[in-house]
């Protein structure tokens, strides 16, 4: 796909030539809209997924876990399913279940616990490798769950360290495999502030060759980058569906744990993640499911799964290949425009596209003040400490022109120091 120059004229042209530009009216989009990565918008066909399930509930009550077509008994795997290409892995090895951080829990809770004998005393059990540019829920969980083992979190947690406050070297998590006692890698794909795409493939090989595990939080990769999890024999991965896969506020997250763990037993067990089989005989010990649907809890939570049923079908027509390749376009117009603005602006974000998430984060010392003055010029983007404006123009409703108004905007408000007007920073919700 061609990248525009940086003439307006231009990027209209690439809009009509766009393949993907036909998704837009599907969704009610506010304004210019470059927060999709935080919360993506609502589409008619996921409105349509969650009003099926009222009526359902309506018509059904109770009969609905059998009775409502598609049956809620079978929901979380059954979007299990649905999502899987997204991630390249097989039909069981995906549900929809909880929350990324909750799915974080048990899945390294249940991988410390296979990679060490039980009762084993701490000096003889392992680390949780992390890097220090994570997205904070990842290490509270992490920690706690290191805690509830007897472990002190700041003996069992190796913390890789970025070299220049905005990407992770592979080398760097190679090296430490290597020189640490590590069990479990734990990792984002891409970066949540400089949106640096981690090359998944090289770093499970080296955590297995070091006799480690490894996970993956796709939070910010998936619906808008293709994976190949089961291909690289990664061994359990979350994400969260609200961001670029638009299935709305707190939407049920998901889950992925390779065929070869089938079996183990959930560090956070509930009758959920048993045997479907067998769930309603309702015996006190735990069978677990044979597939990833095991790791589910509690009761799913059908009214928030539901738009990600429609969202799915969305993103199944436009084909991740192509949204891929419309974002990298998107991405490398907004690098193209942002080298063209005045030197307070810099590209915080890998330039190779390879190494490149859906996202460019846009360094600016006024990063917080901007962000409040494009809100009010329309669009929306987002804040992250200490000063980048995160802008992510997600393929399925953001055109080459949009980027162009969010670039002349930032010029616009720079030059004129609109900026200004605006309260700086003060602690509280960002
Ligand atoms: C968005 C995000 C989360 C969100 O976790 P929730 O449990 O859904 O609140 C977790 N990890 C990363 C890396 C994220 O980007």
């Amino acid at each position: 796909m061609d990248v525009p120059d940086t003439t307006r004229a231009s990027a209209r042209e690439a809009d009509d030539a766009d393949a993907l530009s036909r998704f837009r009216d599907r969704f009610s989009v506010p304004g210019t809209y470059m927060d999709g990565n935080s919360l993506g918008p609502l589409s008619e066909e996921s409105e349509a997924a969650l009003d099926r399930v009222v009526d359902q509930w309506r018509e059904h009550a109770v009969e609905g876990w059998t009775e409502a077509d598609p049956d809620w008994f079978h929901y979380g795997e059954r979007l299990g399913t649905k999502v899987a290409p997204l991630v390249g892995a097989r039909d069981d090895e995906v549900v929809v279940t909880g929350s990324t951080t909750v799915n974080i829990h048990t899945l390294v809770g249940t991988f410390l616990d296979m990679a060490s004998e039980p009762g084993a005393p701490p000096e003889e059990r392992g680390t949780v490798l992390v890097d220090d540019l994570d997205f904070p829920t990842d290490h509270y969980a992490i920690r706690a769950q290191l805690r509830q083992r007897g472990l002190d979190p700041d003996d069992h947690l190796t913390v890789v360290e970025s070299r220049d406050g905005r990407t992770i070297d592979e080398a760097d998590v190679e090296a430490a495999l290597e020189t640490e006692d590590v069990d479990v890698l734990f990792l984002p794909s891409v970066l949540y502030r400089s949106g640096q795409l981690l090359d998944i493939g090289r770093l499970t090989e080296a955590a297995h060759a070091n006799g480690a595990y490894a996970g993956f939080d796709l939070a910010h990769s998936v619906g808008v980058v293709p994976h190949d999890l089961s291909d690289h024999g990664v061994d359990f991965a979350v994400w969260c569906h609200y961001k670029y896969l638009n299935a709305g506020p707190g939407a049920v997250a998901g889950l992925y744990c390779n065929e070869s763990h089938v079996g183990a037993t959930p560090a956070l067990a509930g009758w959920w993640g048993h045997e479907k089989a067998t769930q309603f005989e309702m015996h006190h010990i735990f069978t677990p499911a044979q597939s990833a649907g095991a790791f589910q809890i509690g009761t799913v939570p059908v009214l928030a799964a539901a738009p990600l049923d429609g969202a799915l079908d969305i993103h199944h027509e436009a084909g991740i290949e192509a949204i891929r390749e419309k974002s990298i376009a998107l991405t490398e117009y907004l690098v193209a425009l942002v080298d063209e603005l005045p030197n307070a602006f810099a590209v915080g974000s890998p330039r190779d596209p390879v190494h490149r998430g859906g996202h460019v984060a846009v360094e600016h010392p006024e990063a917080y003040r901007l962000t409040q003055a494009l809100k009010d010029e329309g669009c929306v983007v987002d804040f992250r400490p200490p000063n980048v404006v995160r802008v992510a123009p997600a393929p399925l409703y953001t055109g080459f022109e949009d980027v162009f108004d969010v670039a002349e905007t930032l010029r616009d408000l720079h030059e004129t120091r609109a900026y200004e007007a605006y309260e700086p920073k003060s602690g509280g919700v960002t």
